[in-house]
């Protein structure tokens, strides 16, 4: 991993849009007269589960541009990336500067951090942000052709470069609706910040969002579902669910959860919009009001249950795991 942003370019460069959006809830803030993206790049790290911490527990959702090697060292800290609401996005194979690279290299480099990432979380990125922000036409294309818009960022925190935590918060504080801020797993200081940043963008009715795939900005998050509690509900115990995408055919495909930590249990899973589940098994499903979100809970059937979700016209979202309860 790199924080050495030293080059980059400035540039917000535009994409053809993607359809869908990873992640689906929105934010619990009463009054967001509009939206910022956060975003935390080249993780997951071992510090990753102290930056959920700090998010979680000041109801932030971020987006994480994860480097595709550190996903696949750091699986269960991407799962928890996912857990705690995040979502996730693609920082290349090992943040190398890519605008060197051949296409045919470009491919592999994306291709491979995705189905990594994929593979940790159970979803598939639908943002990209370019290592130091040093892109071209040739390395858009290539992301577009994976399912992915390019991001890159309106303010630069300079987490990276040593700035202080105040001067992390004063340049957090020139974000206006819409835009998006660079920051970055694994550091001390970007983690102390986020309690001021988040009293910042409050007082200027400026709420967290996720970033859109069809535009680049931060919206507001899509969906039905809240985010999962920051603590265990009283009684009951942890689990955790893994999801992986055996099956993918031309119209639908098949999810496949396996639960550990527990013989009965509650999992959560928000399916993205007009995505539609058509088919389960090896579980009992309910659903909440929007008709995105799914509880599943064991039938006796053992510890791995099904689904099969029709695509809709979007072929790139994969399911959610909001939460995994035992008992
Ligand atoms: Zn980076």
């Amino acid at each position: 991993m790199s924080l050495r942003h030293v080059i980059r370019l400035a540039v917000v460069a535009t994409a053809v849009a993607i359809g869908g959006v990873a992640v689906a809830a929105p934010s619990s803030a009463a009054t967001c007269n509009g939206y910022v993206g956060l975003t935390f790049d080249d993780g997951p790290t071992g510090s990753t589960s102290a930056l959920l911490t700090v998010l979680r527990n000041n109801g932030v959702r971020a987006t994480m541009f994860n480097i595709g090697q550190n996903a696949q060292n750091n699986r269960s800290a991407a799962q928890a990336q996912v857990a705690a609401g995040m979502w996730v996005g693609n920082h290349s194979w090992s943040h190398a500067h890519m605008t060197t690279m051949s296409q045919a290299q470009m491919q592999s480099d994306l291709s491979q951090t995705s189905t990594a990432i994929q593979s940790a979380t159970g979803t598939r990125p639908v943002l990209f942000r370019p290592p130091y922000g040093e892109t071209n036409s040739t390395l858009q294309s290539v992301a577009s052709s994976l399912g992915m818009r390019q991001v890159i960022w309106d303010v630069d925190s300079q987490d990276w470069n040593g700035a202080s935590v105040s001067t992390i918060v004063a340049n957090a504080g020139r974000l206006q609706a819409g835009q998006v801020i660079l920051m970055h797993d694994g550091l001390q200081t970007t983690r102390d910040a986020i309690p001021q940043i988040m009293a910042n963008l409050t007082s200027r009715n400026l709420c967290p969002g996720m970033i859109s795939s069809s535009t680049g900005r931060a919206v507001a998050p899509d969906g039905g579902s809240t985010p999962p509690p920051t603590t265990p509900p009283p009684g009951g115990g942890s689990c955790t669910a893994t999801a992986t995408t055996p099956n993918v055919w031309g119209d639908r495909y098949n999810t496949s959860v396996t639960v550990s930590g527990a013989s009965t249990w509650a999992v959560v899973v928000a399916i993205t919009a007009p995505q539609k589940v058509v088919t389960i098994w090896n579980g009992t499903a309910t659903w909440d009001s929007s008709g995105n979100v799914m509880t599943m809970r064991s039938n006796g059937s053992g510890n791995t249950f099904g689904f099969t979700t029709m695509f809709n016209g979007n072929s790139s979202a994969r399911p959610q795991i909001r939460s995994c309860t035992a008992g």
